[in-house]
């Protein structure tokens, strides 16, 4: 385990999480005791955006406020994309994922009757988001939660690995490929937060792949629709985390027959710098909140080009993630919620559903745009 460019294989009955933030955490924390891995690139409290959250969650837990009141500010907000169903279900087991956090040790603000103090932020229409020390409430939640899986002897952390590949027979996951995180890979290896979209789940967090749960940042919950309702967020990750947890308890998984780590076919050369370098401005410049078709066209094949060249696998990955964004957003020529297109400035009626990818889908419209004078429509993202 100490050599940077050692592989990690080994077999194990836990269930692997990858991801040490709020959602690994709180589902780790959710399964005990049944024996868990914890792999986190970064170590238990750094590289992970719960910990710059400075607002809080949003729960209907005040006196006249009401968990479809929250559902309707949230649906208000994701400019027609969000799944009303989810936003309700998100709403309705906010109050219970609190008392968890507090169970766990987060000390939320209290008035002086000691009931949550609860604050408007953004566009909420009540009063409803439980903060720590006013904007401390994604630190102090790590903390806790760091100290109470330190005391559950059921869960092991690995930190400073990467996870880099799944490793799927039929269609299920039967192993991950870990790396470890030191010399040349810089910081957490999550390209983007705050993305609306991610892979996508259903209301178990269950996703297309048996085996592989999704939940918090990296998934598509339906949730946040076109933009996220403050403080949701944190919420989202909380609901899915437990509904994980509880699905994987009910859930009999399969030990391959013959556990076979096998090791990434590519050796893994240091990763050139500048091409993360180039990669993280590009999405910035190219894929931000401002955007238009001809620079995302050109972002969608500079990234299928690092994707396709590059020889390190956590950029490639990095890569794969720009590309389905980049492709995505080039796709849907309407400005909706946060996503603003200069050259399609208006919202347009009939694009009002949500829309769902896939690699290959991605992969053929950075190999149109490589080559057609005339691009792909939209329609070959999947509704
Ligand atoms: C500045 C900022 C402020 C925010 N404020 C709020 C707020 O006030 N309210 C709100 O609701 N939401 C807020 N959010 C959003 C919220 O913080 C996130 O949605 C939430 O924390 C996501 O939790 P998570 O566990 O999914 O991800 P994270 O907390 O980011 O955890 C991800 C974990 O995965 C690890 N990791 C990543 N890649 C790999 C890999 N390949 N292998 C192994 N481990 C890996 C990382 O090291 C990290 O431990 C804010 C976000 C930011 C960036």
């Amino acid at each position: 385990m100490t050599n940077p460019n050692t592989n990690l294989t080994r077999t194990t009955d836990d269930v692997v999480i990858v991801g040490g933030g709020l959602a690994g955490l709180f589902c780790a924390l959710k399964l005990a005791p049944r024996p868990v891995t914890v792999i986190s690139a970064a170590p238990l409290g750094q590289g992970a955006s719960t910990a710059w959250a400075q607002g809080g969650i949003a729960a209907a837990v005040a006196e006249g406020d009401s968990a479809e009141a929250h559902a309707a500010d949230t649906v208000a907000v994701g400019a027609g994309l969000v799944d009303q169903r989810v936003a309700l279900g998100l709403a309705r087991e906010a109050g219970l994922r609190i008392h968890d956090l507090l169970h766990y040790g987060v000390p939320f603000d209290r008035d002086l009757a000691g009931k949550l103090a609860v604050g408007r932020e953004a566009a909420h229409s009540a009063r409803r988001i439980v903060h720590v020390r006013g904007d401390m409430a994604g630190m102090a939640i790590m903390t806790a939660l760091i100290e109470a899986v330190r005391r559950t002897s059921s869960i092991r952390a690995i930190e400073g690995y990467a996870a880099e590949a799944l490793l799927t027979e039929e269609g299920a996951v039967t192993g991950l490929q870990l790396r470890r995180v030191g010399d040349a890979t810089a910081g957490p290896v999550t390209i983007a937060s705050r993305a609306m979209g991610g892979i996508s789940v259903d209301w178990r967090g269950r996703s297309s792949i048996a085996g592989l749960w999704a939940g918090g940042e990296v998934s598509c919950t339906g949730a946040h629709g076109a933009n996220r309702l403050a403080s949701n967020s944190l919420l989202e990750a909380v609901v899915y985390a437990a509904r994980i947890a509880e699905d994987i308890a009910g859930h009999a998984i399969a030990t391959p027959a013959r556990p076979s780590p096998k090791p990434i076919s590519q050796p893994n050369r240091p990763m050139p710098a500048l091409s993360e370098t180039r990669l993280r401005a590009m999405m910035t410049s190219h894929v931000g909140v401002i955007r238009d078709g001809d620079h995302l066209a050109e972002a969608v094949r500079a990234f299928a080009d690092t994707e396709r060249k590059s020889g390190h696998v956590a950029l490639r990955n990095m890569a794969t993630t720009a590309l389905l964004v980049a492709a995505s957003a080039w796709a849907r020529r309407e400005s909706r919620g946060a996503h603003y297109r200069t050259d399609c400035p208006v919202e347009k009626p009939a694009l009002a559903q949500r829309t769902m990818t896939t690699l290959a889908a991605a992969r053929e419209i950075a190999a149109s745009l490589a080559t057609d004078a005339a691009p792909r429509t939209p329609q070959q993202i999947i509704a």
